[in-house]
Parts: C-alpha cells; structure tokens; sequence
C-alpha cells in the first residue's frame, strides 16, 4: 500500500535536516503505529506525505499502490487514496462542515471517475456516520470546527475519514485530547474501516488506543528515523519503561 524508502527532508526556510532516512512498508489490510518521543519527525512525515508546503524532499521516495505520490499536488494524493487526519485541526470560518464534506466526497468521487453522489443519498450517510461518532448534527452546519472542542475537532477528523473512504489513513496523535468514552468511539470508527484493501498508520503515544486498535506492527521513531519495529508488545514496552531504554539499546 504505502512503500516509504530512504526519506530524507529538510525544512524549506532553515537549513534543517528533519527526516534522515525513514523506510517504512505498509502493507494492504494491516494497521501500524508508529510511536516516538516528541520532536523525532512523526508529524513531519505524515505531512511530507500529503503534500505540504515548507519541506524539501532531499533524498528517497515515497509509493501509494506502485505510484510515486512525492511529485502530487496534495488533491492527486487524496484522490489516490491518501488522507491525514490531523493532529491539530484546522478551524476553516464561513465554510460549513457539511459543504465542505460534500465538496470533498464529490471531488474524491470525480477524481475516480464516478457520479456525484445526490443529496438525499449525501444526507443519509452523513447523518449515519455523525450518529456513529456521537456527532451532534448541529456540527454539521457549523463552519468547519470552530467552537468545536479538542475531542470534537478529533472526531469530526474521523467523519471526514468515514467520508471519504480513502486507501491509507494516517492518523497523526487522533487520540490526544480524547476523553476514554471518545478514545472508543475513534477506535470503533476506525475498526469498522478496516479492510484488505485498505491501511492505517497510527501515530501515538498512548498503549491505550493501541488496546482498542490492535496493530500488527508497532515502529519507534526517533531523530528522523525508524530505529525499531516490532509486535504489539513493542507498545507495551514503551508503556512501563518509556523509550530511553529501547533507544540506548538501538543506539
Ligand atoms: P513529532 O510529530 O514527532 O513530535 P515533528 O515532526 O512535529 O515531530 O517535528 C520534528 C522536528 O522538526 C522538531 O524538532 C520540530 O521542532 C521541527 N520542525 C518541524 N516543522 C518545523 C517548522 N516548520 N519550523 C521549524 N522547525 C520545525
Ligand atoms: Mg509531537
Ligand atoms: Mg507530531
């Protein structure tokens, strides 16, 4: 699904190597964490990856299904089948959070060549999915995620990601902010995603989401790199020792 290899990026404005060789392979149907002190690239890489301005590539590269996704505008990414949801969401004023929605799902749905989906059938879904993520319908006709709260704005992440139904879903620390209750409804929304033909990188520090979406494989990041993949219990070692052990180990 996702074939990251050798990735190096430095920042636009400063002369400032911040990924220094990230390899990583996510396979069809699997699901990978990926945890790491603050500071070590996490975000960088998922934002590199949908296509954000201020980063230089300076080395390595990054496929979606066999194609190259680091030349795409961030519209071709999405429309191939990348989204990121965000670690902090954004707050867009004046644009309705249905309206914007119905925008994306139509542009998604031109992009591979299908119909726009009518309103009545819009309406529906929209209203479902919100039911399912215990999404006020009122958010729905508020701008996009003002006055929404911090686990409001994470759940409403997850909307547009049910939304959209895209290939790989990379989930940039969706769990911080989260009350337990809101912890289970984002892990219920992304296991009902899951699919063969589908993945999802879940970035976080918490073993307590990774309780509710079981990983097949769990990568440390650190300074730029990936330094450790393992099983779940990768998790759990970060959980009661922290991470200095398993990077002096690595080191
Ligand atoms: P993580 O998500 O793992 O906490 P980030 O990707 O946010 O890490 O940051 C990696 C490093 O790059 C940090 O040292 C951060 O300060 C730096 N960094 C990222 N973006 C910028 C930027 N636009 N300007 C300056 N420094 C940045
Ligand atoms: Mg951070
Ligand atoms: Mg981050």
């Amino acid at each position: 699904m996702l074939d990251i290899k050798g990735l190096h990026v430095k920042l636009e404005e400063e002369d400032k190597q911040i990924l220094k060789g990230v390899d990583l392979k996510v396979e069809a149907g699997s699901v990978h964490a990926i945890m790491g002190p603050n500071g070590s690239g996490k975000s960088t890489m998922s934002y590199v990856l949908s296509g954000r301005d201020g980063y230089e590539v300076t080395g390595g590269s990054a496929t979606l299904l066999g194609e190259d996704i680091l030349g795409m505008d961030p519209e071709e990414r999405a429309a191939a089948g990348l989204f990121l949801a965000f670690q902090y969401p954004v707050e867009i004023p004046g644009v309705g959070n249905m309206t914007f929605l119905r925008t994306a799902v139509n542009a998604q749905r031109k992009a591979r060549g299908d119909e726009e989906m009518s309103s009545t059938d819009f309406l529906k879904l929209i209203r479902a999915k919100a039911k399912d993520l215990q999404i006020d319908p009122d958010m729905l006709k508020r701008s996009v995620n003002v006055g929404f709260s911090g686990g409001e704005k994470k759940r409403n992440e997850i909307l547009q990601m049910a939304m959209l139904e895209p290939k790989m879903c990379i989930l940039d620390e969706t769990d911080s902010g989260l009350d337990v209750d809101a912890m289970k409804l984002v892990s219920d929304g992304v296991n009902a995603l899951r699919s063969p033909d589908r993945a999802f990188l879940v970035i976080t520090h918490y073993q307590r989401l990774l309780d509710h979406i079981r990983p097949d494989v769990v990568h440390i990041m650190s300074d730029g790199r990936i330094v450790k993949s393992g099983g779940p219990e990768l998790a759990l070692e970060v959980e009661k020792n922290g991470y200095a052990d398993i990077l002096s180990e690595v080191a």
